[in-house]
């Protein structure tokens, strides 16, 4: 293997066995049609299903389809950024393994990367597919990332995307842990342009991604990219200040014309105190969603650790 191949694809694997054998098929029939050599790299990030040992099948049969076995549950996010470090390709291609992302669709990404895009996104049309909650968080999120942050994600993108290996190699040398790949993308620059496709279901097996997991990312692709946030907590520090400046003419104002009054005293106290408190509250964790990620940049430990690889020493 002395001369790297045109194409990599890169695919992060969490218990996928059930579409792996499908995924398999469908691909490679689409690479086989493809102008250049190509190279597949699966990321395992820790599967406890046949997953791997699917892998390393593929692997046994064909030695373009390496794979990478991380010694653990990473996330989606690491996982793709560990196969990034180990592609070889001059084009890049990201992709599920649950086959929600077409590969049918990688020529068409190709033809505009050969017209001369250093970054092809694949953009859903529809997702009549998915939930109607999903859907609608999904909306509000990107159009929520748009107003907070400087750099521009298009909408309806998720990883699935052909990146040219000058763009690979910038994320490569980005150090930071906190990784909202689809938000270093974006940032980078380049020439960039989509490639609409409509998203399918997945082909088996469980979406990885909870609730919980989902907000967790979005949450981080807010804070890897946008400031704005704490600027929103001097805001509502000043808010507070303001409001209690209006409270001091009034309190004085019911006390001098209306002594009696029931509304100063206990109420308007009790509820100071909450306002005061939930402001504060606010504010420090916003602050403390900041600390954490600078506290985890500073520790400075690789982003994964690796137990297995299909072929050592090859890079
Ligand atoms: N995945 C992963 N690690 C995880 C979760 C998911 O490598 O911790 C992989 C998963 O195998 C799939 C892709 O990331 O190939 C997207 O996951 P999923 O289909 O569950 O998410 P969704 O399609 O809802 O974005
Ligand atoms: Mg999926």
């Amino acid at each position: 293997m002395a001369c790297h191949p045109v194409y990599s694809v890169a695919i992060p694997v969490y218990n996928e066995q059930d579409n792996l054998p499908e995924l398999f098929r469908r691909l490679s029939a689409t690479l086989a049609a493809l102008d250049g050599d190509y190279e597949v790299i699966f990321i395992d990030d820790g599967s406890r299903d046949r997953s791997l040992s699917i892998l390393r099948e593929f692997y046994q049969r064909d030695r373009r389809w390496r794979y990478l076995s991380l010694a653990r549950n990473f996330g989606h996010q690491i996982a793709v950024t560990a196969g990034l470090n180990y592609i070889r390709g001059k084009a890049i291609i990201v992709m599920d393994a649950d086959l929600q992302d077409p590969p049918e669709l990688i020529p068409d990404l190709i033809q505009r990367w050969q017209q001369g895009y250093q970054i092809v996104y694949a953009q859903r049309i529809s997702r009549q597919k998915e939930g109607w909650f999903k859907r609608v968080t999904a909306y509000a999120f990107y159009r929520l990332l748009r107003h907070l942050t400087d750099v521009d994600i298009p909408p309806d993108t998720g990883d699935f995307c052909l990146m040219d290996r000058q763009i690979t190699d910038i994320l490569n040398s980005m150090p930071e842990r906190n990784r909202y790949i689809r938000g270093l993308r974006a940032w980078v620059g380049f020439q960039q342009t989509s490639v609409p496709f409509s998203r399918d279901p997945r082909f088996a097996g469980q979406v990885k991604y909870t609730f919980g997991k989902s907000l967790g990312l979005a949450v981080d692709g807010v804070i890897s990219l946008s400031q704005v946030p704490l600027r929103l907590a001097t805001y509502l520090g000043l808010l507070a200040a303001a409001i209690a400046v209006l409270m001091v003419f009034l309190v004085l104002y019911w006390r001098l014309f209306y002594p009696n009054s029931p509304l100063i005293g206990y109420t308007t106290i009790t509820i100071a105190i909450f306002f005061i408190g939930a402001v504060q509250l606010v504010c420090l964790g916003i602050l403390g969603e900041y600390i954490g990620r600078i506290y985890e940049e500073v520790k400075g430990r690789p982003l994964y650790t690796v137990k297995e690889m299909s072929d050592v020493g090859t890079d």
